[in-house]
């Protein structure tokens, strides 16, 4: 299959941080209540699941985008890992520093330099499994008291451990419903 051709996505330009506030009416997750423990185990449910879906029979058809401007599976679960892993270094430095501005991170591009259309959904397995464990442990380590540091987006988008967390929840489960696989808890 050559890639070379493919249309990039629409860019994702919408503002998701409304879903920590309310619950998403795509996904049907509501994240605003749930604590960091909560967060933390449901990111696990999810990376499960995700790991399920990339481990399906069907390999064609988790390398196939539904429709040209839209990701296939294997697509989003590549954004899925990374996204874990910039939300990783988001929530040490907000660990780390007082009221940090987190580097801007350009999905789009990220999806292009890592070559996201042509990767095997065998092998982004294991790596959305290690990103999103990794973020569930480090949840699991936020000392008390520490879940209402504070960070900002460039954008000025305002979260603190917690809300960033809840948000981090959402774009996983989020991905999840995209690809056909809304979360079983
Ligand atoms: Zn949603």
């Amino acid at each position: 299959m050559e890639h070379a051709d493919l249309e990039l996505p629409e860019p994702d330009t919408k503002d998701w941080t409304w879903t920590v506030h309310h619950r998403c009416p795509e996904c049907g997750v509501a994240v605003g209540d749930l604590t960091l423990r909560q967060v933390a185990d449901l990111t696990d449910l999810a990376a499960r699941q995700w790991v399920e879906v990339l481990e399906g029979d069907d390999v064609a058809a988790l390398r196939a985008r539904p429709h040209p401007r839209v990701w296939s599976p294997t697509e989003y679960a590549a954004h899925v890992r990374d996204v874990g892993r910039v939300f990783l270094t988001r929530l040490d430095l907000m660990l780390a520093e007082d009221t940090p501005t987190f580097a801007d991170w350009d999905q789009d591009a990220a999806a292009v330099e890592g070559g996201y259309a042509t990767l095997d959904p065998r092998r982004v397995a294991p790596g959305i499994a290690t990103s999103l464990g990794a973020f569930a442990a480090r949840l699991r380590a936020v000392p008390l008291g520490e879940e209402l540091r504070r960070g900002h987006r460039s954008n000025g988008s305002e979260f603190t451990v917690l809300t960033l967390a809840q948000y981090f929840l959402h774009d996983v489960v989020h991905h999840l419903h995209d690809v056909g696989h809304p979360l079983k808890v």
